[in-house]
């Protein structure tokens, strides 16, 4: 590291709060699956911000209804309407399959927004008792950092020290659907589950979990919630991660890339018995429903609704799928994922992720550690093959080296 990068990382620790530990890289600019350091060095990125850039850093056509919209206007609130609103909800709720769209801003806003519409169609609907609704939530999730969506997450580092915690959730082992069967009571409003793990290293869960969820879910008259956050839109090679088992949620969680990589969007999406029993006045957001955020998230589902970056997810997915499978073995212990979102386990014996994640940096790839030695790779869709392929060098070079 030169003086520039040295004194950008100085200024930052200084005044911003340590809550992340950042790569020693500092980012300047980016086009397509590349971004550009204050050296001039670039890096293939391999992360996507979580997945939220999967159209590309600097996406021509989003950027371009970002430009138009900002030279009309940005922010009105939900006080007045505003003429990007209908469309986007209309092609978001067309995408979805299902008739309304609850529209927000980060994550765990759509999150929060969902375990309160469950909990007061669970009131009003289903019957339950007062304030007697309980949630059945997943081991190893990871939906947000409010304090509610913590109370319910089991990792230490996200939960210790910030109680106390919201009660009414019941967690249970992920993939078990026996497990959530019997967690389900008469009070149960719902189940809320990611159809693919992200955070807790895209941990993908055997076949027959999400269609017995949704088979439950009917039964029991309990709404299925699937945290299509990481997994949706086009990443794992169809729309939502649901698709890949054919299950149809009764709300899907989206966000990250529904912002193009530009704004935070978010949105809580699902049919009218469900969503229609927020009335006005008992949710809301300043920024949720916003022009900008409209426009940007209007052009994301045009995208996705041509099946282009899911066809493109699909294909060079099974390539990269393929390529690290034969790492195994080679510095290895295991590849999961699915279209183009793979989390490796390092062999914890000879290195951490943190450190295949540094020796990557150095040879020009960015990557995400997530849980002690599993890497992600997740770069945007707009990845050339030639480039997704130099990086997997890269990384059985690194692993070679250990
Ligand atoms: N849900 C899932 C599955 C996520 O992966 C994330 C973020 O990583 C969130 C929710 C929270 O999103 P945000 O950071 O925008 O609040």
């Amino acid at each position: 590291t030169t003086d520039r990068t040295a004194d950008a990382i100085l200024l930052e620790d200084e005044h911003a709060a340590h809550n992340y530990h950042p790569l020693p890289v500092v980012v300047a600019s980016g086009e397509g699956a590349w971004v550009t350091d204050v050296e001039g060095r670039r890096y293939l990125d391999c992360l996507a911000a979580y997945s939220a850039v999967n159209f590309g850093h600097g996406n021509p056509q989003l950027v371009e209804a970002a430009r138009e919209q900002l030279g009309r206007i940005t922010l009105t609130s939900r006080a007045f309407h505003n003429d990007r609103l209908g469309p986007f909800v209309t092609e978001l709720a067309a995408l979805c399959g299902k008739d309304m769209v609850l529209p927000m801003n980060t994550g765990a806003e759509a999150v929060e927004s969902a375990v309160k519409v469950a909990r007061a169609w669970g009131y009003r609907v289903k019957g339950v008792a007062d304030d007697a609704a309980n949630i059945v939530v997943m081991a190893g999730n990871f939906h947000g950092r409010t304090t509610t969506i913590i109370s319910f997450s089991d990792d230490p580092d996200a939960r210790d020290d910030f109680g106390p915690y919201t009660p009414g959730f019941r967690a249970v082992p992920y993939g078990d659907a026996a497990a959530v069967a019997a967690a389900i009571d008469e009070n149960t409003v719902a189940v809320l589950v990611e159809p693919i793990q992200g955070e807790a290293g895209i941990v993908v869960p055997p076949a027959d979990f999400l269609p017995s969820l949704r088979a439950l879910c009917t039964e029991r008259r309990v709404l299925l919630i699937a945290d299509e956050i990481q997994s949706g839109l086009g990443r794992v090679g169809a729309t939502f991660a649901c698709d890949l088992v054919g299950v149809v949620p009764d709300l899907y969680l989206l966000g990250k890339a529904l912002g193009g990589g530009i704004v935070p969007v978010s949105a809580v999406v699902g049919d009218r018995e469900v969503l229609g029993v927020l009335r006005p006045g008992e949710h809301g957001s300043t920024f949720g429903g916003n022009p900008l955020a409209a426009s940007v998230g209007l052009e994301v589902v045009r995208m996705l609704a041509s099946g282009r970056p899911q066809e493109r997810a699909r294909e060079l997915g099974a390539h990269l799928q393929s390529r690290l499978s034969a790492l195994v073995g080679h510095g290895v212990v295991e590849v999961r994922g699915a279209g183009l979102w793979a989390g490796v386990d390092i062999d914890p014996a000879l290195a951490t992720g943190r450190e295949v994640c540094e020796a990557l940096m150095r040879r020009g790839v960015l990557a995400k550690d997530t849980h002690g030695s599993t890497i992600r790779l997740a770069p945007p869709i707009v990845v050339e093959q030639a480039d997704l392929d130099w990086a997997v060098d890269q990384l059985a070079d690194v692993l070679e080296e250990l």
